[in-house]
């Protein structure tokens, strides 16, 4: 059976069609805001915890892998976790307090307990003088380090009095102990997989690793209930660390991914943006590029480039996947971005949602893609006596559905795809998929 006569793209479409886009928004809303408290790492109790959260929405396996394990050119780190931090007055104030917000540690900071005076704290403070308000997020991951980040106008009441002593304290640990990463996996009729996936590793950042994590896991639970041609797998691990990771333990099954999308700063109010794969010009590339320019709103495309997310693992030459990255604002072209201030204002339901409802769009032409064989290639087939075509000449919507049906026989001669014949007649690619549905039932167009 052709993965038309299950229904396949038709209940993709249906799902597509019927999403409830407010009540999708709300629902990925709804679980970043459970998720942003979580102070998260490249490693430890944060990613844990994370994944525990997901796992009980969809079908999670988290793998754990041991601290020392070669991983390519890399090695597992250790593991860092952290109970408290803070930074107190005489008085005994917390001035700087990991409870407020996690982003107040530099993330991976090595345990500190001293009482020191704001100029031996002083090379240890971050902060952001155009925004005095703001809490920078900054790691410290491959080289031992310990470190406040603060609001310039904390930074400013420590140094008030160069006099005074402070208690510092971060109560963290980095020994050894594991990297964990978790998939859901839905097996579809091919073993081909389209790969989703998202780093884990940021605090309480919204937009920037909550709003990816968030969209994926609504994505999962939609596909989960539909038939599948593709199989499907959304990776939630940590940054760079862990996507190599994932390569290294999983060679063989990485050759196996046939379109790939990173999905990261998916929920702010900006514009969608597609960074094309390695490659440039794959199904997975143009599928994105077709839903964008069909949906009538601005967006950007940009060239494939080695710095972002895990794009960067997945399209490097020993794999060089078709692994595109979708976005809204891209990460560091917003101010917010790495800071305090990518938190739960900078993102909303109804921009997560349309991200969602293109992320279906797109997996809908990667499903329905397929190419196909005319029957009756010599002239055009007598469409009138098979009701497939207006005898008055069409109008409207009639005239649409027509235009399709003779860009699919026309070129349905075994070398074009469907993806190729909604660019060349610049019709929808649903338009041209629904045709080709429609030839098939009357036997005018087989699948090669
Ligand atoms: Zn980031």
């Amino acid at each position: 059976m052709s993965v038309l006569d299950q229904g396949s793209p038709l209940t993709l479409e249906t799902l597509r069609r019927d999403l409830d886009l407010a009540t999708a928004g709300k629902e990925i809303y709804a679980r970043i805001e459970t998720l942003y408290p979580i102070c998260r790492s490249i490693t430890g109790n944060g990613v844990r915890e994370t994944l525990r959260i997901i796992g009980g929405e969809i079908e999670l396996q988290t793998r754990e892998v041991p601290t020392g394990t070669r991983i390519f050119d890399w090695t597992v780190p250790q593991e860092w976790n952290i109970r408290d931090a803070y930074v107190r007055d005489p008085n005994g104030r917390r001035i700087v307090d990991f409870a407020r917000s996690n982003l107040h540690v530099l993330n991976y900071s090595a345990p500190v307990e001293a009482r020191l005076r704001f100029s031996e704290l002083q090379p240890h403070l971050f902060s952001i003088p155009e925004h005095p308000d703001w809490i920078p997020y900054k790691t410290s991951y491959y080289s031992r380090n310990w470190g406040f980040c603060i609001t310039e106008r904390q930074r400013q009441a420590l140094a008030a009095d160069p006099n005074i002593e402070y208690d510092v304290r971060i109560d963290s640990t980095i020994e050894d102990g594991h990297l964990t990463f978790g998939e859901c996996f839905l097996p579809g009729r091919e073993t081909g997989e389209v790969l989703f996936s998202c780093h884990v590793c940021h605090p309480s950042l919204c937009n920037d690793n909550l709003s990816g994590v968030s969209v994926a896991v609504s994505l999962a639970r939609l596909l989960a209930g539909v038939p599948r041609r593709y199989s499907y797998r959304f990776l939630f691990a940590p940054g760079t660390v862990g996507a190599i990771t994932w390569l290294a333990l999983n060679e063989e099954r990485a050759a196996r991914i046939q379109h790939g999308l990173v999905l990261a700063c998916i929920g702010d109010r900006g514009n969608m943006t597609y960074k094309r794969s390695r490659r440039g010009h794959t199904e997975i590339d143009r599928a994105v590029e077709h839903v964008l320019a069909r949906s009538g709103q601005p967006h950007e495309l940009i060239d494939f480039s080695p710095y972002g997310y895990d794009e960067r693992q997945y399209c490097s030459p020993g794999f060089n996947l078709a692994v595109g990255v979708l976005s809204r604002t891209p990460h560091g072209r917003f101010p917010e971005y790495h800071t305090s201030a990518d938190n739960l204002e900078l993102v909303a339901p109804e921009p997560l949602a349309d991200s969602l409802s293109k992320i279906l769009a797109v997996v809908e032409v990667l499903e329905g893609n397929a190419r196909y064989v005319n029957t009756n290639p010599k002239c055009e087939p007598q469409l009138g006596k098979r009701g497939l075509y207006a005898s008055m000449g069409g109008h409207g919507d009639a005239r649409a559905k027509e235009e399709a049906v003779l860009w699919v026989l026309n070129l349905s001669d075994g070398s074009h795809t469907l993806l190729d014949i909604a660019e060349q007649s610049r019709l929808p690619f649903a338009s041209i998929r629904e045709a080709a549905s429609t030839l098939q039932r009357h036997q005018l167009l087989s699948e090669c």
